[in-house]
């Protein structure tokens, strides 16, 4: 199997100050291909620290590719580190300096002599065109494997994968077909999932990843295609209906299409969440053919102005079972949605009238009936407000396919009526 490492140089992802995201960029190219990364080495810009990263590198894998440091600034290294680690002199190409030259025209600008670096290449090295920017990449055999470098700035890069580097690779590294499906669970720890499928891994014919965000798991199939289509079905059966989608669609994708098939449409009125929900409900595509709108009903008093009984608010105060429900088909009968959404609760750190921090009702009125489930969350703010979001919409998508609720020690049904 040929084995691919990534050598991404720059200081500014050591410092964390830029996101090390052509990590992802080049996966996804090699990918297409049935390759993987094997391992991926941030380098400063640093020329000996280049070499050395280079020489590893070289020492392990068949194909290295290279992102960053290909522009004309001194702190550019990665044509000189090429050249130093193959040993060999930078020369000064014509040709490039004509397509420098012509690129810096397009700007309205001459290209100075330090912009002409970026002409220089290492002998034996071959120039790979950059459509998008003035740094050429550079291929070059060294150590017996072969080295491609790629400009780090994403735009030019991904362009120079799809134009340039996939086509090179599928012509002259083995590939074989590979396919990676993602299966989303929600509400189930990524330890109990990981335990429900540990047979499944252990025959090892698919490659397992677990990708976790607070109460929604990832779980990522890489392997032959018929092989993860058949353990993708096994990872359901596994999981039960906790798995909400098979195609990597996320939530709000999958309750848009579930709304979009039947026609209906949803109103939110949101206490504890702030307009998170909403958020949420109205990231996909096309989410106004299903998302009607909402109220966001922070204080009791516009708890009250939707329509919520002001004796049910004053007996019970704001965080309840009820206040939920009552919320739910108050902003469902306003804005005359199919379905109605609420929360209410604390999410602290301090608890409010004696309700502790992580207390939350959630709640889901349609002419189906309502359901409301009392949510006990570990008591960070972030926490409670972000599993508020996953837990109802989750609920709304037990309701809208007629599955059981939840009930687990951080979500019990309190009230589930049926018209
Ligand atoms: P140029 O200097 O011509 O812009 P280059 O090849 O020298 O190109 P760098 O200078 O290393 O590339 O990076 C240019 C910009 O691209 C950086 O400021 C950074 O914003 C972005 N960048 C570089 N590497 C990465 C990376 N691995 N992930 C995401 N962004 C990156």
């Amino acid at each position: 199997m040929t084995r691919v490492e990534l050598l991404t140089v720059g200081d500014e992802l050591l410092s964390g100050l830029v996101l090390n995201s052509n990590v992802a960029r080049v996966a996804d190219a090699l990918g297409s291909l049935g390759l993987g990364l094997s391992m991926v080495c941030d380098v400063a810009d640093d020329l000996d620290e280049i070499v050395a990263a280079l020489r590893a590198a070289t020492a392990r894998a068949d194909i290295v590719l290279c992102s960053g440091g290909l522009g004309p600034t001194s702190d550019d290294l990665t044509r000189d580190a090429l050249a130093a680690a193959a040993g060999v002199d930078l020369v000064r190409d014509p040709t490039l300096i004509d397509v420098i030259r012509s690129r810096y025209a397009q700007w309205n600008v001459v290209p100075t002599d330090v912009a002409l670096r970026q002409a220089d290449v290492p002998v034996g090295a071959e120039v790979v065109p950059n459509p998008q920017g003035s740094a050429p990449g550079l291929r070059m055999e060294l150590a017996g494997a072969v080295v491609i470098a790629l400009p780090g700035v994403p735009r030019e890069l991904v362009a120079m994968l799809d134009e340039q580097v996939v086509p090179y690779l599928a012509k002259t590294v083995a590939t074989q077909r590979r396919e990676t499906r993602t299966v989303r669970v929600a509400l189930a720890g990524e330890s109990t999932i990981a335990a429900a499928l540990a047979d499944l891994e252990a025959r090892g014919a698919v490659r397992f990843a677990y990708v976790a965000a607070p109460g929604d798991v990832a779980v990522r199939l890489t392997g032959d295609p018929e092989l993860v289509a058949e353990a993708t079905e096994q990872v359901v059966a596994q999981v039960g209906d906790a798995a909400y989608s098979t195609d990597g669609r996320k939530m709000p994708e999958v309750l848009r299409d579930l709304l979009l098939a039947e026609g209906g449409t949803v109103a939110v009125a949101e206490s504890v969440t702030g307009g998170m929900v909403g958020a949420a409900l109205t990231d996909p595509s096309g989410a106004s053919a299903t998302f009607l709108g909402g109220a966001l009903v922070y204080a009791t008093a516009a708890k009250a102005e939707l329509g919520v009984p002001a004796d049910l608010l004053a007996e019970r105060g704001p965080v309840d079972p009820d206040v939920a429900a009552a919320l739910a088909a108050r902003v469902r009968a306003r804005l005359g949605a199919r379905y109605g959404l609420a929360t209410t609760g604390v999410a602290g750190p301090d608890p409010v009238d004696d309700v502790p921090a992580g207390t939350v009702y959630v709640a889901v009125d349609s002419d189906k009936g309502c359901v409301v489930a009392r949510l006990a969350l570990p008591p960070s703010r972030d926490l409670v407000r972000e599993l508020s979001v996953v837990h109802v919409l989750d609920l709304l998508r037990r309701h809208l396919l007629d599955l059981p609720l939840l009930d687990a020690p951080a979500s019990r049904p309190v009230r589930a009526t049926r018209n």
